[in-house]
């Protein structure tokens, strides 16, 4: 398996992106080789891949919409990966794992009977008001 590694090619002054997806990339005056799971190697700029990284998780990503076939690609990065691309002029968007993950949930889980006798509720008008009646009451 390749290791994430940045290497020179003399042949064109060019670098060579080695992914440990065994993708080849090439960054070269801000081109990237990437490969699209349907097309194979496509070339790329670098404002057409995205970087992404959880502040929260400290784990990256990065993104490209095929130009060919359109298909979305999105592959886990390395802190080294995430480096590398951001140092051939890709840009990084930082985010957060929903707060909704640290909320703690008191109760019985919701289950498949439970949508069953909400969608029956919401379908008679008379039960639906009295439930929210008795909702606003308590
Ligand atoms: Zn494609």
């Amino acid at each position: 398996m390749w290791a994430d590694r940045l290497t020179p090619n003399l042949r064109n002054g060019s670098y060579v992106l080695w992914i440990s997806s065994f993708a080849l990339r090439q960054i070269c005056m801000g081109t990237i080789r990437a490969t699209c799971p349907d097309c194979g190697d496509v070339d790329l700029q670098n404002h057409d891949v995205r970087v992404r990284v959880c502040i929260d998780t400290d784990e990256g990503e990065y993104r490209f919409r095929c130009p060919t076939c359109a298909m979305l690609t999105v592959k886990p990065a390395s802190d080294r990966t995430v480096d590398l691309l951001m140092s051939a002029g890709v840009h990084m968007d930082e985010w957060r794992l929903p707060a909704e993950l640290k909320e703690t949930h008191a109760g019985l889980r919701i289950c498949h009977d439970d949508i069953i006798d909400f969608h029956a509720l919401l379908a008679d008008d008379a039960a639906t008001a009295d439930a929210l009646r008795r909702l606003a009451e308590a």
